[in-house]
């Protein structure tokens, strides 16, 4: 590399978590350089972004939009590739330090292994990745020496709490969750609430599918099986507890009783900073909290019988093998299923639970298997009628 400037990989450039990633980028010319960014089909913004960051490449997904988005970045000497399979040889560059993946769901498996295989370092927001099949891309990592550097806010949280002591054992970790905006409601109330209410988050803007998934907890779920594998933990060691406010982003507890919490107004741009910027703290300029606009910090218990996606997901967690993969695909069907008007809330879970039930389990999963296995149940899961 010739400059000491980290060289960007940005997959998902026009996403919540994408446009926020270019923010911080945008704020620390001189240490963050953008090599690619990608896009599913928002070419126009795609477009934009490139103008403004003048990267190596793009990569639009949808293929359909390639000629739009040639006809518009060729004449600035950008090169613009489609597909899927132009975004697993993309990260592969030589002039990429770091790929922050920030698709959602599935779609971001096949090129983060192919960037793990190159030996670039991973900044993960894209959690699905490593709930479909964390123990191939953790052996993955581990074998090409690579690091995943959590965005997510409860992650990026632990792993700040263990900074400094890698070396001691933990005995649990807390993560908190919101409780999304259905939090104490009952599940007559919950059959009834609409795809409207579901997309209005309290305390973070996002997606819309984790949007979702933070309503109906199975955010919370997949984090659960993210720190699993972040963190080399076992399920007893992984605690959630519902916090409101958002502002203690979750804790460590040591061998010894200590607990390190980490904290901060909620703000998805100091995790996606700290993850690109690691092992430094760059200046920023967010908003600061103020302890006394928040005079109580609640913390209470999650209501599991209610919202069963959180205990579906501890659920495939300990059964292993597939299980978590089937639970994604499942999932990620029946949020596009609630979000079309074809499903209610509570039946998300009822799909969710029907294809962990119906869909061959197997113990040790090749990549292979994955594939195959989020198919399968992505076919029942369409099938399957409420
Ligand atoms: P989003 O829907 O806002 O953005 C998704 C991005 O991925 C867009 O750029 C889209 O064009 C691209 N994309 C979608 N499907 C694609 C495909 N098939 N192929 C290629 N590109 C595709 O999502 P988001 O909220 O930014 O979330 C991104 C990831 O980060 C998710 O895995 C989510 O769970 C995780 N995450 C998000 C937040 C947040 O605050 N938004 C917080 C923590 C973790
Ligand atoms: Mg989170």
């Amino acid at each position: 590399m010739t400059s000491a400037k980290k060289h960007i990989a940005l997959l998902g450039s026009t996403g919540s978590i994408g446009t926020q990633a270019l923010e911080v980028i945008a704020s620390h010319p001189d240490q963050f350089e953008v090599e690619v960014l990608t896009a599913g089909s928002n070419a126009q913004l795609l477009i934009e972004q490139a103008q403004r960051f003048n990267p190596n490449v793009v990569v639009i997904g949808n293929e359909e939009l390639y000629d739009h988005v040639f006809a518009a970045l060729d004449p600035l000497d950008i090169k613009v590739y489609a597909g899927t399979a132009a975004l697993c040889s993309v990260v592969q560059m030589d002039t990429i330090d770091m790929v922050l993946t920030a698709l959602v769901g599935y779609a971001g498996l096949k090129p983060t292994i192919a960037a793990i295989e190159a030996k670039k370092h991973i900044a993960l927001a894209n959690k699905e990745t490593l709930v479909v099949a964390g123990d191939l891309i953790t052996s993955l990592a581990r074998e090409n020496a690579v690091n995943i550097y959590p965005v997510d806010s409860e992650h990026s949280a632990i792993f700040q709490c263990l900074v400094g002591e890698f070396h001691n054992p933990i005995e649990k970790i807390v993560l908190t969750a919101s409780g999304g905006p259905f939090r104490g409601f009952d599940k007559d109330k919950l059959a009834r609430v609409t795809k409207a209410q579901a997309l209005k988050h309290p305390n973070w803007d996002m997606g819309a599918k984790i949007t979702i998934d933070s309503a109906s907890l199975m955010n919370k779920g997949l984090e659960v099986i993210e720190a699993k594998w972040l963190f080399a933990l076992s399920a007893r060691q992984i605690e959630v507890i519902v916090h409101p406010q958002s502002i203690v982003h979750s804790l460590v507890q040591f061998k010894d009783g200590s607990m390190k919490a980490q904290m901060g107004l909620p703000d998805m741009k100091l995790p996606i900073q700290y993850a690109l910027a690691y092992p430094q703290r760059l200046s920023s300029d967010f908003p600061r909290f103020n302890f006394l606009d928040y005079p109580q910090l609640t913390f209470e218990q999650p209501d599991i019988e209610t919202f069963r996606n959180l205990q579906l997901a501890y659920d495939a967690m300990n059964k292993g093998g597939n299980m978590p993969c089937i639970l994604n695909a499942a999932n990620e069907v029946a949020v596009e299923k609630f979000l079309n008007d074809d499903i209610g809330f509570l039946e998300m879970s009822d799909l969710i639970a029907d294809c962990m039930h119906k869909v061959s389990f197997i113990e040790k999963p090749s990549y292979e298997d994955y594939v195959h296995s989020d198919l399968e149940t992505r076919e029942l899961a369409k099938a399957l009628k409420y």
